[in-house]
């Protein structure tokens, strides 16, 4: 931590102690607290305002698939902007850019059939919207007591009540009064950290679906409305399903006419080298939500994609039940949707997937070249994606000393090299941009080595 302090220090600045109540950052109310200040990205790079340069191996936040300065997204923003700033998509009121978004967005999705696109600001707004659309949607086809959630321990959903309510992520509920009570949480489906000994990756998913149908049966499972996943889990440590996993689960939910949303907020559009990660993992969904790259993160936009069924559901109750009352005013920002129109056109005339699938095997393959670390227990991902965990022993079961730092001091030496990666704990995290060169890759490679044997 020091070390980070140190490294970051801007010279005679003021922005020590600031006057920011920072999201996600602890300590706000210190004086010693002296971010990094970002001022321009070109790239897979972004600088900070003393002039340093960094290899953004997060992409943002999981977001900048097309990197730091994409002109055509830029454009996209100028020229709506210079038309029609805002308007809004109530009362049957909208804006071309939205209409339009929305039927390209829903041709993009092919593992099961969508049929409407409804606009948010942000990941937590679709997990959100998905909650109120599924009640509203139990509610319409008389079942008021099917409204409960089940999501799993380790998953992050977004922060507002309901999404920090889902997440499976003890930081996110305490002293937050938090999961409501209509969440129930199930297992986290990390092969490495909570197989039993001898288990196969299949058995272990066989006891998790197991495990999830005795939850619904001791609820009832009249009682329980939907169940969400990301198909890779990201901020709980990138954690990608074990074998046959997802085949089982969705066994499960089937039986008890529970809805399956995906929560595609990090993996869609490419991350995984399959446009959705549903494809990945042969996910039929009833509803998804997305965000991050739908825009490459230029301007703030999310989405939630609803199936025939239930926008039939709703649509055809919604005289007996008035409208489907919620939305924001944002939704379907023109601005937002004029650049997530440009950045699906590029992600499909650049031939993003192949960008993906061609860096992808380099940079899995040199991170993971380090797993025999004396300090990591595992390195884990798929495409663009990827988790270092270090602990004591090679064990999951010996963890390091909190205390020790070992996480942040690996990512103080990351910041130290020059590269920026994701802190939590002990996991270390990696989502680059799309974009990137084999030779970034390299670099990337290099500086996760460097700052390793300084960790050792
Ligand atoms: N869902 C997932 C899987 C996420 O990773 C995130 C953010 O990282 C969210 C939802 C919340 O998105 P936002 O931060 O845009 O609200």
């Amino acid at each position: 931590a020091s070390l980070q302090k140190e490294d970051s220090t801007i010279d005679g600045n003021s922005f020590k102690g600031h006057d920011m109540l920072a999201p996600f950052t602890a300590g706000w109310q210190s004086s010693d607290l002296n971010p990094l200040v970002i001022e321009k990205s070109e790239g897979s790079y972004v600088y900070d305002i003393n002039g340093k340069k960094y290899l953004d191996a997060l992409a943002g936040l999981w977001c900048t698939a097309l990197g730091g300065n994409e002109p055509w997204l830029v454009a996209a923003a100028t020229e709506q902007l210079n038309k029609l700033p805002f308007y809004h998509s109530f009362w049957n009121r909208t804006t071309k850019p939205s209409l339009d978004l929305a039927k390209e967005l829903l041709e993009t999705f092919t593992a099961s059939k969508m049929a409407k696109a409804f606009f948010t600001n942000s990941g937590s707004e679709a997990n959100d919207t998905q909650v109120k659309l599924v009640w509203y949607y139990n509610n319409a086809l008389g079942r008021p007591n099917k409204k409960k959630f089940i999501a799993r321990a380790k998953s992050y959903h977004g922060s507002t009540l309901i999404a920090a309510s889902l997440s499976g992520l003890p930081a996110l509920h305490q002293k937050f009064d938090l999961p409501a009570p209509f969440v129930l949480h199930t297992d986290c489906p990390h092969y490495w950290r909570y197989h039993l000994p001898g288990e196969t990756e299949e058995e272990f998913s066989t006891r998790l679906a197991n495990n999830l149908e005795n939850l619904i049966l001791k609820e009832g499972p009249e009682t329980i409305a939907a169940f969400i996943a990301e198909p890779v889990m990201g901020a709980g440590g990138v954690i990608p399903p074990p074998a046959t996993y997802f085949d089982k689960i969705q066994a499960v939910v089937k039986k008890y006419e529970i809805l399956f949303i995906a929560d595609e907020v990090i993996c869609a559009f490419g991350r995984l080298g399959t446009m959705y990660g549903c494809d990945k993992y042969n996910i039929k969904p009833d509803l998804v939500s997305v965000a991050k790259a739908l825009s490459s993160a230029y301007m703030p936009i999310g989405a939630v994609m609803v199936s025939p069924e239930v926008s039939d559901v709703i649509h055809s109750q919604s005289s007996k039940l008035g409208s489907f009352s919620h939305g924001f005013t944002y939704s379907g920002h023109p601005v937002a949707c004029a650049v997530a129109i440009e950045a699906l056109k590029i992600y499909k005339e650049r031939n993003i997937l192949d960008q993906v699938n061609r860096i992808a095997p380099k940079f899995q393959d040199g991170v993971k070249a380090f797993a025999d670390s004396p300090i990591i227990g595992e390195i884990r991902g798929t495409g663009l994606i990827l988790g270092t965990e270090f602990v004591d022993n090679k064990s999951p079961n010996d963890p390091f000393p909190p205390e020790w730092g070992v996480g942040a001091y690996f990512g103080a030496q990351c910041e130290k090299e020059g590269m920026l990666v994701r802190v939590a704990g002990d996991n270390i995290m990696m989502s680059p941009p799309f974009i990137m060169s084999p030779e970034e890759v390299d670099v990337l490679i290099s500086k996760y080595g460097k700052a390793l044997r300084a960790t050792e």
